[in-house]
Parts: C-alpha cells; structure tokens; sequence
C-alpha cells in the first residue's frame, strides 16, 4: 500500500481501479535508422490504425452528440489520406534517415504553422486538426493507448494535470475520482468536480511513472488522501464509509421541496451552477430553484470550431425547457484564460488572467457575440431565460454591449424571428466594477457576484497557480466588504443582486451573506441542500 496526501476539490469517497492519463504531447525522440522502408511501412500501418479508431469514435459520436460534431472524426480520416501530408512524412524519413515518429511530429508542426497562417478562417481551424492526426499517429507508433474515455470501465482518474477541455468531454458516470500532481482548486477543473459531485485531489506529489492502469486505489476527499493498492480491510473502510455517505444524503433529501427560508421568515433564491445542458440533472436531483450561472464557454470547449447558433439555440432552449419555467441564467461565453479552444487562434499570452478574454473578446469579435446572443434570445421564448454579461470593468462597456444587443434585436425584428428580451444583468467579478456598482446598477436588472475572479484580482493572485493557493482567501476582509458594498449598490437602484462564485457555498459564510442582504445564491447543484439546511436553522437578522 503506498498513501500520498494532497489538496482536497470535493469531500468524498471513492473506491475503484485506477486508469492513468499520461501526456499526449510528450517530446517525440529522434533517432537514426538504416531501415527507411521499415519505418515507412511503420507509418502507414499506424495511418489504418487510426481510420479504425477514427471510424469507431464518428460511429459513438453520431450516437451521442449527432451528425454535425460527429463529422470531424470524417475529417480527420479523409486528413489522414492527404498526399502532401504523408509524401512531407516519407521525404523526412528517406532523406534524413530518421524514425517514422520524427518525421511525423515535424511533419505535423509544419503543417500546423501553414494552416494557422491561413487567412481563410476555416483553413486556420484545421491547423488543431492536423496536430491532432499527428499526435494519434505518435501514439499508436509509440505503442500508447488512445486516451479516448469513451470506453472506460468506472475508474479513478490519475493524471499530471487536467484541462477543463479534458474535463468537459468526461462523461461523469465513468469517473469515480480525479488525482492529479498539479492543479489549483479554483481552477475551472476543480470547480467540474465539485458540480459533479466528483471526489478530487489535487497536488498529490506521486510519481506517474509507478501507477499502472487497473491498480486498486482509495480516495478520501476528507482526509485528502490517495491509496494506491489498498488491502482487504481497507477496502472494506472504505465501502462502509461510501455506504455513510449515501446515507447522510437520503437525510438532505428530505429538504427536497422545502423552501430556503430562514426560521424569522427571510426567503432567498438558491441556484445552481452548470456548465453544460448535461448538469442541469443534477439541479434537479438536487432540487435547485433555478440555474444562477450556465457557464455557456464550455459549449465551445472541446471541441474543433465555432458552436453554430442551431446548436446553441438547441442547447439554450433544451435548459430553458428542462427547468419548466424556473430561471436560467446564461453567461455569455467567458472563453479565453484556464478555458482555452485551439480554433479561437487566441495565441500566447504573458498574463492570460489579465489578457484578451471574456467580454473583451465578444466585443472585439461582435460575430461571435451577435450568433450566440441570437441564440439565447430565440431560445428565451422557450422559458425563464436571464442574461448575463463576464468580465465588465466599465459603463462603457455595459453601453457598447447594449449596442451590439440593440443591433441583434433590429437583426431577429427584420427577420421576423420569435425572440423575447431576456433580463439584463452583468457580473461583478473584477475590482473596478464594485467600485463603480453604484453607476453599473442604473444600466442593468442585477447583479451576480463572481468572487472566484473578484478574489484573484482584488488579491493580486493568479486563481490557477497551485503555489498560490495558501495565499488565495476569499473570506480577506477586502472581500467581504466589496460583496457589501456591491449588495448595497444595487439595492439603491432597486436591483437584485445574487452570488455565483465558489464562495457561494461556503457555509462558515451562510450566515453573512444571508444579513448582507443578497437576494440569491448559486452554488454547485451537489450543495444546494446543505446550503438551504444552513438558511432554514438560521435567523436572519436582516440588515437590508
Ligand atoms: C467567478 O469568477 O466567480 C465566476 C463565477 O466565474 P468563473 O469561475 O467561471 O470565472
Ligand atoms: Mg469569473
């Protein structure tokens, strides 16, 4: 048995076999060989090995996601067959004599820097697709597998790091667990396994190179503990201490249908976050009154190109219907930062946190904007649907943004589209805007606090730097006055104003917010109860 101890995500008990995600971009080694026509044969075995996994992959994907997002696995078969792409791969190993996994990993960067320099905007998105084949073409030359989860057995997932694009593509049945080297617990990663409900450890110092897939291992998301080749007894811990925690949860749910009242009468609104249509089951398994945050970037995640508006209408709509008439808020697309998509061509950036993302892109890329706002304003005829607005720093912006909806308007108007104008609201997130809320609240209908990027810019620290994370605190006093400060704006102007950072969940905090005045809490769907269990024991002493 060998136990390591890391940062703890989500508390919870996992008990499972072990399934390793090594790197897929690891540096390929270039080696001299004699035998040219080997590694050429090498080259073409590995090409109908991947048209195989190509075909199975678009033959799942059609089940699960449809034709469209199915048709890029055609794609990258019909790539694979391209002749200046293999002939570049030959001519490299012919004429430097070198290993077929060489030659295609140069052949790949190549011809990655040629799409990407492409002025044509669909020739520039497949400069991932060729990285992509390549990279499926190293590895099965290297022997590796294919690290497609789509056929895994339920495991505890161990890896260096998770991107949220990785994340996002794991369907939450197979996962029991996430352990990972590296990682911040704000990160949008860990921020997943929480709204799944998903038991993670972060910052666990082992070495990938001694985990085998199919290892037994226990993970303790209270202790903040992994155990890799756990004996009988304790595995047998750790089915009874699952078994507890089942059972602690059949008692929240009797707080299922009750309202989030406090005991002298003060009601609030209890939200749950979601990233994709996919979570909004477990807002209603876990009985939240509404969806206070849709994080709608991660519908242009993992993925190889822009989303369509049918696709986001669809998305959009299928939320507005699932939840029956209770609000959706829908945050227009906050990409850019942790959450990044190769076909965006965002580039590098020194300060990524600080950089081009978020509203700032949507206002200097309007297409992409008005497609997704027309969107969202076609599917708000099917529900409850607000609409919020990342990242604002100024009235400006708030004014331009109230352009660019105005000119979509006139668009679905000429049109003659069905649209209805959802609720306006915009997120105080950064510094500047709780400084200036008092003016922000006369533009819009309210306001949602997002103290995961409030704290990493009021702080000075990067919410993604594991080093940093003894140093991130969003109970500092500076944050819990400019949660008041906003709270008090935005009453002034007769707005409402709700709460949908990490901080939302933090019961040593209920009792604060609660007295603040805030009118709403959005919190991952699995603390949803525990949360309202906290309101309904509590007065409320209301100061607003
Ligand atoms: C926040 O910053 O608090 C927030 C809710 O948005 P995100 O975590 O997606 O940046
Ligand atoms: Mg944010």
């Amino acid at each position: 048995m060998t136990q390591f101890s890391g940062k703890s995500v989500y508390k919870g008990i996992a008990l499972g076999k072990v399934r390793v995600l090594r790197k897929q971009d690891e540096a390929v080694r270039r080696r001299k060989t004699e035998d040219a026509k080997s590694e050429i044969l090498r080259v073409a075995e590995a090409g109908e090995r991947a048209k195989e996994q190509l075909r199975n992959l678009y033959d799942k994907a059609l089940g699960q996601v449809g034709e469209v997002s199915a048709a890029i696995f055609e794609v990258h078969q019909m790539m694979l067959e391209d002749e200046d792409y293999l002939e570049s791969i030959r001519n490299i190993i012919r004429t430097e004599s070198v290993n077929a996994e060489y030659a295609v990993a140069v052949t790949g960067d190549n011809f990655f820097k040629m799409f990407a320099a492409m002025e044509d905007d669909y020739m520039k998105a497949r400069a991932s697709d060729v990285k992509d084949i390549s990279n499926r073409l190293i590895r099965i030359l290297e022997g590796r597998e294919d690290n497609d989860l789509t056929s895994m057995a339920p495991s505890i997932l161990v890896a260096d790091d998770l991107t949220p694009s990785e994340t996002v593509q794991m369907d939450k049945e197979k996962i029991l667990a996430f352990v990972t080297v590296h990682g911040s617990s704000n990160s949008h990663t860990a921020i997943l396994a929480r709204l799944r409900n998903i038991p993670a450890l972060i910052g666990v110092p082992m070495d990938l190179g001694e985990i085998q897939d199919g290892m037994w291992a226990v993970v303790d998301g209270f202790a903040g503990t992994v155990l890799f080749n756990p004996d009988e007894g304790e595995r047998a811990r750790a089915r009874k201490r699952i078994e507890e925690e089942r059972e602690n949860f059949r008692l929240l749910e009797e707080l299922k249908g009750k309202e989030t009242v406090t005991i002298d009468g003060r009601k609030l609104k209890l939200y749950a976050n979601i990233g994709s249509v996919s979570d909004i089951g477990y807002v209603l398994e876990n009985d939240a009154e509404g969806i206070g945050l849709f994080r709608s970037e991660f519908l242009y995640l993992g993925r190889e190109d822009f989303p369509t508006e049918e696709e986001q209408f669809l998305a959009y709509r299928q939320a507005a219907q699932t939840m029956g008439g209770k609000k959706v808020i829908i945050r227009t697309l906050d990409i850019g930062a942790d959450k990044q998509a190769d076909y965006f061509n965002l580039g590098e950036e020194e300060n990524p946190a600080m950089g081009y993302r978020g509203i700032r892109i949507c206002l200097k890329q309007q297409d992409i904007f008005k497609t997704q706002l027309r969107a969202i304003f076609r599917a708000a005829v099917f529900g409850n649907i607000s609409i919020m607005y990342p990242m604002i720093t100024s009235v400006e912006e708030v004014q331009e943004i109230f352009r660019v909806v105005k000119e979509v308007q006139g668009e679905l108007d000429g049109a003659k589209t069905p649209y209805k104008y959802p609720e306006q609201g915009i997120m105080i997130e950064t510094p500047a805007a709780v400084m200036i809320s008092d003016e922000l609240a006369g533009l819009v209908d309210f306001f949602s606090i997002g103290t995961n990027d409030l704290t990493q810019y009021t702080l000075a620290i990067d919410r993604q730097n594991e080093k940093l994370d003894d140093f991130y605190n969003p109970h500092h006093k500076a944050i819990l006055r400019m949660i008041r400060m906003v709270t008090e704006n935005a009453h002034k102007h007769g707005k409402w104003v709700g709460l949908c950072g990490e901080l939302g969940a933090d019961l040593g905090l209920t009792e604060e917010f609660v007295r603040m005045g805030l009118d709403e809490l959005s919190v991952s769907p699995s603390m949803v109860l525990k949360v309202r269990k906290k309101i309904r024991e509590m007065e409320s002493g209301a100061e607003n």
